[in-house]
């Protein structure tokens, strides 16, 4: 429910789709943060280009990517490639490795939709 006091906007979770801290795995307790992790790669052919504009014709960064044909990098938005990571106050604040996190809830996720087949013939192998 969008707060109309101080305008904020906000998207609802389920109580079935919150998890422990994907970090730690204690308790979320009632503030926490949810980070969205998305694959990125630069566009070579594009940030080339741009930069030779930028650099060759003495354009100015801003507006060389005006000229450019695309942008310098590509962010993946598929729902399926973005990783959510719940992550309470107490690892908020402290070291943190998200690539790990990913992998941990990518993994048990996977294992989740696994088909029960499938799941018991890798336990007997
Ligand atoms: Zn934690």
């Amino acid at each position: 429910m969008p707060d109309e006091k101080f305008n904020l906007k906000t998207t609802g979770l389920k109580l079935s789709e919150l998890e422990p801290c994907n970090f730690c795995d204690g308790p979320l307790r009632s503030v926490f943060r949810v980070i969205e992790v998305k694959h990125a790669a630069v566009n070579a052919r594009n940030a080339n280009q741009t930069l030779a504009m930028a650099s060759g014709f003495g354009f100015g960064l801003a507006l060389a990517e005006v000229f450019s044909t695309g942008p310098g990098a590509e962010v993946l938005e598929n729902a399926e490639a973005v990783t959510r990571l719940f992550c309470c106050q107490d690892c908020l604040c402290g070291d943190v490795n998200i690539a790990v996190a990913c992998e941990r809830v990518n993994e048990r996720r996977a294992k989740k939709n696994q088909p029960k087949e499938i799941e018991e013939h890798a336990q007997e192998a």
